[in-house]
């Protein structure tokens, strides 16, 4: 692979106790192209602007995904990856959801520790912080037929983060959306694919407008069965039981919800991946069932659901606070990544530097 490095790093001049989420990158990205059937130039160069063809499909017609992860800093120093493989599996269905072609895991999970092991400077320290390491992949044919383009590009960049919410442990309120639908069975919802997510700013905007921090999504047929919560995927303490929609196409398949759910049943309590019904929620924040809701991404980890909005009611849950589980799997989570908790699972991936 080509590495070309920056006249001067930016380092320097980085302030990691503050930082905006996403508007900070590191001084390089990773890059490639597909051309005549394969992927080829890997290389790494410094990070700027990039030329793109007015005519891509990607800019008319969205075909266009990417990946979101992390490199944590570890109490040792030892910079870590989380679960790679599995973000190259989401990656690989949502080429073929979106008919692009595939990258290999060796390419997908080298070019990151390659990337990283050039940047290490940027894995910023603070116990909430980390380096977002974004993956993205759009096509770039000069042709605009409404078909499947026959170029790519593939690029990976870096940000250094700091937590997402920010605060201790809030817990956000939730808008239960019966408006806007983000997806529906067949479409591709469980595709880490652009349009999605600017088909759900305008729910955003307007629950945001009436006080909600997120959107909890509903089904795009009926919207009375729960699907994810914002960009996080959702989950219940409901009846000393963990209760999570099942994966249906419509669901983005999240690493840190597999994450959870290995924690939860290995911590002894059940897990159902099942169809919740928002009635049921609502019966169980009435009946005083429900212990706890939180959503959980890469981006915060876990985020405690403290209230939902339906049909004009706020429903408090666990009056308002985090609660235990929530706190005890953020723990678990960022103690694995971070280095400080026995990795049992054989999670993490330790960068050299
Ligand atoms: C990325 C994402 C998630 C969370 O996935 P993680 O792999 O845990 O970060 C959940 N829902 C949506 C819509 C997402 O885009």
């Amino acid at each position: 692979m080509e590495i070309r490095k920056v006249k001067q790093s930016r380092i320097n001049q980085v302030d990691f106790n503050n930082i905006q989420f996403g508007s900070l990158f590191s001084d390089h990205m990773f890059a490639m192209e597909y051309i005549d059937g394969e992927w080829q130039n890997h290389r790494i160069e410094p990070f700027g602007m990039i030329e793109v063809n007015p005519v891509s499909a990607s800019l008319h017609y969205g075909q266009a995904i990417f990946e979101g992860m992390k490199a944590y800093r570890g109490i040792d120093g030892e910079i870590r990856i989380f679960r790679p493989e599995m973000n190259h599996r989401r990656l690989s269905a949502s080429c073929e959801r979106m008919c692009m072609p595939l990258v290999d895991e060796d390419t997908f999970i080298n070019s990151i520790k390659e990337l990283i092991r050039l940047d290490h400077q940027w894995v910023p320290p603070g116990e909430k912080q980390a380096l977002y390491i974004r993956p993205i992949m759009f096509a770039d044919e000069p042709q605009l037929d409404v078909r499947p383009a026959d170029r790519y590009r593939y690029l990976v960049i870096l940000s250094p983060v700091s937590g997402y919410f920010g605060g201790d442990f809030p817990a956000v309120s939730l808008k239960a959306e019966e408006k806007y639908t983000r997806a529906i069975q067949g479409g591709t919802g469980f595709a880490k694919a652009g349009g999605n997510y600017a088909a759900t700013f305008l729910a955003s905007k307007e629950g945001r407008e009436n006080g909600y921090a997120q959107i909890l999504w509903l089904d795009g047929v009926e919207h009375k069965y729960i699907e994810e919560v914002g960009q996080m995927n959702i989950c219940f303490y409901l009846n000393n039981k963990l209760v999570t929609p099942e994966l249906r196409g419509t669901i983005l398949p999240g690493v840190t919800r597999d994450s959870v759910l290995r924690l939860v049943s290995d911590m002894g309590i059940k897990c159902e991946q099942r169809l919740v019904d928002i009635d049921e929620i609502i019966e169980g924040v009435r009946l005083n069932t429900l212990h706890e809701a939180f959503g959980c991404g890469t981006a915060a980890v876990i985020t405690s659901v403290g209230s939902i909005g339906y049909r004009g009611t706020l429903h408090e849950i666990n009056n308002g606070q985090s609660g235990q589980l929530s706190r005890d799997l953020y723990s678990s989570i960022v103690g694995i990544q971070r280095g400080e908790v026995k990795d049992s699972y054989g999670w993490t991936q330790v960068i050299p530097v």
